[in-house]
C-alpha cells in the first residue's frame, strides 16, 4: 500500500545580494536602469584568459549576515566550484558556485541545510537570440533546505518567513521579483520531481499544488514517477517536463582554479555578529514585550522591516497600543490599497505623529482620521493644514449645535422615526448616519445617540 498522502518537500532558492559591485569585478550591478550589455567588462562576460578579482566582500557579508539570521553554524573556509552547463547565457560554460558558507540552520520547522554564494547568469531571449550580460555576475545568495515541508501551504509559510529575513537583513534587493525558487517534491517515496526557476511564492503554491495531483493521479493508475525536470508554466498553472534526469554529476563539479579559498577569520564573524539585524521572531517578541501589544497585532506590524521601525519611531511620541491599531490597520490598509511601502507612499512619520496625536485628542474624528490618512500618500500638507482646508478640524464638542442637527434630522426623516417608534430599534443607526453626514462626521456618534434617544423617546 503506498502512502500517498506522504508528501516531502524541500527548496533551493536564490535571491539577489543588494551589492553595488558584482562577485568577481568591479561591474554595476544596477542592471535595471542599464542599456543592454553596459555594465559588462572582460570579467563578467568570460572573455578568454580574463580571471576574476577577489571575491566581493560585501556580498560575502551580506551570505554570512543571513546565514546567521537563519541560525546556521558558519564554515570557516569556503572555496569556490565550476558548475558546468551550456547555455547561452552563461559565457564561461560554467557558474561560480561556493561550497556551504553556512550549514545546520532552522527556520519555521524547516532545516536548512545550507547557503551558499553563487553569480547570477545573463538573459538569453531564445526568440530573438540576444543575450544582455549586464546580469551576469551579480551575486546571489541560495539556501537549500531539507525536504521537511509536507505541504504546498506550509512551502508557502515558510516562504514568507524567509522572504520577512531577507527584508530585515537589509542585504537583499528591496524592489521585489528577484527570488528564484527551485522546489522538490516526492511522494509516498517514490522519485523526486524538480521543479525549476519558480519566481514567486504565488506559483510555488500553485505548482505545488498541480504536482501533486498529477502525482497522485499516476500512482493511483499504478505508474511509478520518474526521476524529472519540470518546468511551471505560469499562464496555464501547470507543469511540464523539462530534461530528463538531470543529476548532479552533470555538472562536473571542479574547484576553480582562479579564485582562492576564503578564509572567514574570527576577527571578521566577530564583527557580522555584532551587527546583525534583529530577526522578525524576535522583534515581533520585543513589540509584545515592550509596547504589551497582543501577539496578532505584533505580529502584523513585525511582517515587514520597514513598517515595524515606522511603529517604533510613532510609539515614542504617542500612546503605543493606540498606534499599534492605526498602524496595522489603517496605514497598512492604504498602503495595500495603493500597492506601496511606506518609504514610497512620501507620508512623512512626523505627520503620521500629528494625525494620531489629533485623533487622540479628539480634535478630529476617527471617520475623518481615516479619510485624512488616505490623502497623505504623496501628500506635502501637514494632516493638520489638510483637515482645516477641508473644514474638517474640530469636532463639533457644542452641544447645542448637535442638538439643533439631531431635531433637523429627525423633522427631515419621518418614515426612519416612525420605523423606530414602531419598534425597529436598528433605525437609531439611519438617523444617526445622516446626522453624520450633515455635520461630516465631525460629531462623535455617542452624543448623537444620547440627543436621538432623549427626542425620541419624550
Ligand atoms: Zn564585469
Amino acid at each position: 500500500m503506498l502512502m500517498i498522502d506522504e508528501v516531502k518537500i524541500g527548496f533551493e532558492i536564490h535571491e539577489q545580494l543588494a551589492t553595488r559591485t558584482k562577485l568577481f569585478c568591479k561591474c554595476s550591478t544596477d542592471y535595471r536602469n542599464a542599456e543592454p550589455n553596459t555594465n559588462v567588462c572582460e570579467i563578467c562576460t568570460g572573455q578568454p584568459g580574463a580571471k576574476p578579482m577577489a571575491v566581493n566582500k560585501e556580498a560575502l557579508e551580506a551570505a554570512i549576515t543571513i546565514a546567521l539570521m537563519l541560525g546556521c553554524e558558519i564554515k570557516r573556509e569556503v572555496i569556490f566550484l565550476r558548475k558546468h552547463y551550456d547555455y547561452p547565457d552563461l559565457p564561461n560554460g560554467y557558474q561560480r558556485t561556493s561550497t556551504p558558507i553556512g550549514v545546520n540552520g532552522e527556520l519555521a520547522g524547516v532545516r536548512i541545510w545550507e547557503v551558499h554564494l553563487e553569480e547570477d547568469p545573463g538573459k538569453y531571449d531564445p526568440i530573438t537570440g540576444r543575450v544582455d550580460y549586464n546580469r551576469c555576475g551579480v551575486p546571489l545568495i541560495e539556501i537549500v533546505t531539507a525536504p521537511d515541508i509536507k505541504s504546498p501551504e506550509q512551502a508557502r509559510e515558510f516562504l514568507k518567513e524567509l522572504v520577512k529575513i531577507f527584508d530585515y537583513s537589509n542585504k537583499t534587493r528591496k524592489e521585489g521579483g528577484t527570488m528564484r525558487v527551485d522546489v522538490n517534491i516526492s511522494i509516498a517515496n517514490q522519485a523526486r520531481v524538480e521543479i525549476k526557476n519558480i519566481n514567486s511564492i504565488k506559483g510555488v503554491y500553485k505548482a505545488l499544488k498541480y504536482e501533486i495531483m498529477r502525482q497522485k493521479n499516476l500512482l493511483k493508475r499504478g505508474i511509478k514517477i520518474r526521476r524529472e525536470t519540470r518546468a511551471f508554466i505560469e499562464e496555464q498553472m501547470i507543469t511540464k517536463p523539462m530534461r530528463l534526469k538531470e543529476y548532479a554529476e552533470d555538472y562536473r563539479y571542479i574547484p576553480d582554479p582562479d579564485v582562492l579559498p576564503i578564509k572567514i577569520t574570527d576577527e571578521m564573524l566577530e564583527k557580522i555578529k555584532r551587527n546583525l539585524p534583529e530577526t522578525p521572531m524576535e522583534k515581533e517578541k520585543k513589540l509584545m514585550e515592550k509596547y504589551g501589544l497582543p501577539k496578532e497585532v505584533a505580529r502584523v506590524i513585525a511582517s515587514e522591516y520597514e513598517l515595524a521601525k515606522v511603529y517604533e519611531e510613532v510609539a515614542r511620541h504617542v500612546d503605543a497600543k493606540f498606534a499599534a491599531y492605526w498602524i496595522k490597520d489603517e496605514l497598512k490598509r492604504v498602503l495595500e490599497y495603493n500597492d506601496l511601502t511606506f518609504a514610497q507612499s512620501g507620508i512623512k512619520i512626523e505627520h503620521l505623529i500629528e494625525l494620531l496625536k489629533m485623533i487622540k485628542n479628539e480634535e478630529i474624528t476617527v471617520k475623518v482620521g481615516k479619510k485624512i490618512i488616505e490623502m497623505m500618500i504623496g501628500n506635502s500638507k501637514s494632516p493638520r493644514e489638510i483637515a482645516k482646508e477641508m473644514g474638517l478640524l474640530n469636532v463639533i464638542s457644542d452641544e447645542e449645535t448637535v442638538k439643533k442637527v439631531v431635531l433637523e434630522v429627525i423633522n427631515e426623516n419621518k418614515k426612519a422615526v416612525q420605523d423606530y417608534l414602531s419598534g425597529k430599534k436598528e433605525a437609531i443607526n439611519y438617523l444617526v448616519g445622516q446626522v453624520m453626514k450633515k455635520t461630516k462626521g465631525r460629531v462623535k456618534p455617542q452624543i448623537v445617540i444620547k440627543y436621538l434617544n432623549k427626542f425620541l423617546n419624550t
